[in-house]
């Protein structure tokens, strides 16, 4: 699959006068794989829409997004570092996005802007795509972050046995737990804040993980979140290591296949969160097949 066509950095609707006009923005934004799989879901589903990509300065999302939506755009997604302003530019949030105190997903209809946040069901349907049982499973989510934000609602409503979150500032993790309590406690899920530190001591995490989620950008520095003296505790036998950051095989991925976990990197996330913001756009009843966009990317 082509990633970039020179199209893709052509954004203004006015342009596409036959088409629905899409967008991604970000900064930087040069390596989205996002123009690449709209277009394949596009083909797929056969619409006739137009995907680009575009660059907001930092400190200019909002202007250019509501130019983007004055000249007749139909839908944005949007990533790092914009998902705080787009929320706040949405004038109707979904539960989700609220929830997940950011906003990936940017839609207008009937002259209003929503927004939504289709992260964590990305993540959801990644990992449920490759067989792994979340439902009453143990999970430690590295990372207190807006990934780990937005991936927590979704992964409460699977209903887990447990869910630890470990962060470097520990403090953030108590306030995420405090941000999901209720939810958690409505879900009879165990729900409880560690430090990266606490997880190098058992007596803090004395029962094994099924499923251990990266959701910290480390893997971005070449770095893991993880010290050596953690492992031991982290990886037993059958544990699933899920990266959320993609493209590589990161020290975290590393770190868990050599103790004979099984690992992912967070590729198949990012295709899923964008079938569901196409799904938003272009309707529920529209076919399209993530998991072939997923293999044509890998390949
Ligand atoms: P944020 O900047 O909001 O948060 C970063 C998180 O990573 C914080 O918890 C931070 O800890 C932690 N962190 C950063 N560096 C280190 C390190 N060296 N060691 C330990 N912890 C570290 O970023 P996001 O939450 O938005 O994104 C996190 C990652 O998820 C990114 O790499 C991003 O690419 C990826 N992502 C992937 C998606 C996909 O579709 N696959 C979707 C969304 C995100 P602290 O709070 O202590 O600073």
């Amino acid at each position: 699959m082509n990633p970039i066509s020179s199209n893709d950095l052509q954004t203004d609707p006015s342009q596409f006068p036959d088409l629905d006009v899409y967008a991604v923005a970000g900064n930087p934004i040069i390596h989205s794989k996002s123009p690449a799989i709209h277009r394949r879901f596009a083909e797929q589903s056969k619409q006739a829409m137009h995907y680009g990509r575009m660059q907001p300065a930092i400190g200019q999302f909002i202007q250019t997004a509501k130019a983007f939506f004055a000249a007749g755009g139909k839908g944005m997604n949007v990533t790092v570092p914009f998902k705080l302003d787009a929320q706040a530019l949405a004038e109707v949030l979904t539960a989700r996005a609220q929830l997940a105190g950011a906003v990936n997903t940017l839609w207008m209809k009937e002259g209003k802007l929503y927004g939504d946040n289709t992260d964590g069901l990305g993540l959801v349907s990644d990992l449920l795509g490759q067989g792994i049982q979340i439902q009453n499973a143990r999970i430690l989510l590295l990372g207190a972050g807006g990934a780990a934000r937005g991936v927590m609602g979704p992964l409460l409503e699977q209903r887990p046995a447990q869910l630890i979150i470990a962060n470097r500032s520990s403090a953030k993790a108590d306030q995420l737990v405090h941000l999901f309590g209720e939810l958690a406690l409505s879900h009879n899920v165990q729900l409880a804040a560690r430090s990266l530190q606490d997880l190098q001591d058992q007596s803090k995490t004395p029962q094994a993980f099924d499923l251990v989620i990266n959701a910290t950008a480390a893997g971005l520095t070449d770095q893991s979140p993880l010290a050596e003296s953690a492992l031991g505790n982290i990886f037993k036998p059958g544990v699933f290591a899920y990266d959320m950051v993609y493209g590589k095989t990161t020290q975290f991925m590393q770190q868990a296949l050599h103790r004979g976990a099984r690992v992912s990197d967070g590729l198949g996330m990012l295709v899923e969160q964008a079938a569901n913001a196409f799904l938003i756009w272009r309707g529920a009843d529209v076919t399209i097949d993530p998991r072939a966009v997923l293999l044509e990317l890998r390949t």
